[in-house]
Formats: C-alpha cells, structure tokens, sequence
C-alpha cells in the first residue's frame, strides 16, 4: 500500500524525499514552488538528477503535486486566471521532468457568482491547460468543504465539469475525507456514492484527514487521524475498504502546531491497516 503526506521542499527540491523516507512513507505529495504566490521558477537539470537519483536509492513510490492555495480558475480578473492557469501548467511540466503523477488542485471560487456562472471559464482554463501539459501527466481536481463559493465541494459539481473536458483521460480526482465530511457525505456510504456519481475509474488519490469541525460544517479543517470528528473507526473502514486497494493515501493532518505530518502520525496510519 502507498501511504505517505504533504512534506516541503524547503532548502532543495530532493529534500522532500529525505522527509518523507524519515517520516516512514513511500508516497509524497509536495508544492513545486513557493505557496505563497502564484509565481514559479524552473528547477535545474542538476536538481531533477539529484531527486531523481535519491528516489530510486529510497524506494519511494508516487509523487503528487499539489497547486497552490492561490490559483483560482473562477476568478472574475483575467490576470488572475491567467496566473493561475500558467502556474498549473508549469507544475504539469515539472511533473513530466520526475516522473510525478500529476497536479493536484482546487478548482477554486465563484466567491457567490454561482457555478454556473463561472462554468464555461473553467472548462476552457482546464482543457488549456491539459492541451499543455505532457502525455501520462493527470491533472487532479479535489472535492471541496464547499467553503466561501469554493466549487467542487459535492460530487454533482465535480461531474458537471469533467463532463465538459475534451480530453477526460487526463483527469483525475482527489478525494478529501475531511472535505467531503464537511460537505455532508456520510463516511459509511461515502464510496457508494462516489462511485455512482464519479467513478473509481477515476480515483487517483486520497486525502486521508480527520475532521477538526461538525460534519456538514463546511468549513475545511483538518484533524490529526484519530484526534476528529470522524473517528478512527470510520477512518479505519475507508483505509482498508477493498475498492481503495491501489489508491495511494496521503495525510495533509496538522501534528503538532500545525507543523504538519509526524513520524508517529504515519507509523498509526500504518497502525490501521488490516492485514
Ligand atoms: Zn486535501
């Protein structure tokens, strides 16, 4: 099984790989610039080898970007969007350099215009930018906590887009516990319905969070695994359910201070596995 979390690349871009061996995952998920802006810079062919050699000496297995919080495909300013749509598609293209499976994202916020609204923008900045991202590289939307107009917080919306997209094979999703707890979905008939509504066909990756906030809340707050309001248990049953067998799981959970991810934080992921 892959299971692994969000780590930095603070201090060079290989480094990701020596916190999450230290942590005890085999699968990563890492920004590819700084979060704070929508800006990036290119890496060097020295860095890619140098990541790319330490990967292989590691043994760790995929590798997941995540956009930046920032990039918002619904936003009303042109220069936004096309910031936003420019930031994923260099993430795409650095992806194709060390072999990562794709970019995760957030669609991003209608900010009360309605989905409806901002519907054919998104569609058109999506098929741009997978008309410009390399062959075998997904682009990877995430279920929402339907905070603030963000989209994509119920599986009705997320199809409505995929719908639209000219070349589907290149879509993926990313399925938040925690965002879809907070949006309503009850956890023991969460993958029923994501199923009947989306597709396993389509799952490429989990956010395996507890849940700081009430279910329903929408608010997007991540608990430590077992520290929430959804419980160990159910957390257990969706970690060890047979139709998530080849579905890599990553923790985006606080640990201490909000420093992110522990070592201990993945040894009790690891601790709920059935074997
Ligand atoms: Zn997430």
């Amino acid at each position: 099984m892959y299971l692994g979390a969000h780590v930095s690349i603070a201090g060079g871009f290989d480094k990701c790989l020596d916190r999450i061996s230290d942590l005890g995952g085999n699968t990563l998920m890492t920004f590819a610039s700084s979060p704070r802006s929508l800006r990036t810079k290119d890496f060097t062919q020295e860095e890619i080898e140098k990541y790319n050699k330490k990967k292989a000496q590691l043994n760790i297995g995929p590798h997941f970007f995540h956009g930046v919080y920032l990039v918002n495909l619904a936003s009303e300013s042109k220069s936004y969007l096309k910031a936003s749509v420019e930031s994923l598609i260099f993430y795409q293209r650095f992806a194709s350099q060390i072999e990562a499976v794709g970019t995760i994202f957030h669609v991003g916020s209608h900010k009360g215009r309605g989905l409806s609204e901002t519907l054919t923008q998104i569609v058109q900045s999506i098929n741009f930018i997978l008309d410009n991202s390399p062959k075998g590289i997904k682009l990877i939307l995430e279920n929402s906590a339907g905070q603030g107009g963000t989209i994509g917080d119920t599986f009705e919306e997320l199809e409505l887009i995929i719908n639209r997209i000219g070349d589907k094979s290149k879509i993926g999703i990313c399925l938040d516990t925690q965002h879809a707890f907070a949006s309503g979905y009850n956890m023991t008939t969460l993958l029923d319905v994501f199923d009947h509504k989306i597709g396993f066909k389509r799952l490429s990756v989990i956010h395996f969070n507890d849940s700081l906030t009430e279910f329903n809340s929408h608010k997007d707050r991540h608990a430590n695994l077992g520290e929430g309001k959804i419980g160990a248990e159910s957390m257990q049953k969706l970690l060890n359910d047979p139709r998530l067998k080849n579905v890599p799981f990553i923790l985006e959970t606080p640990g201490l201070n909000h420093s992110g991810p522990r070592k201990e934080d993945i040894a009790y992921l690891k601790s709920l596995v059935v074997q």
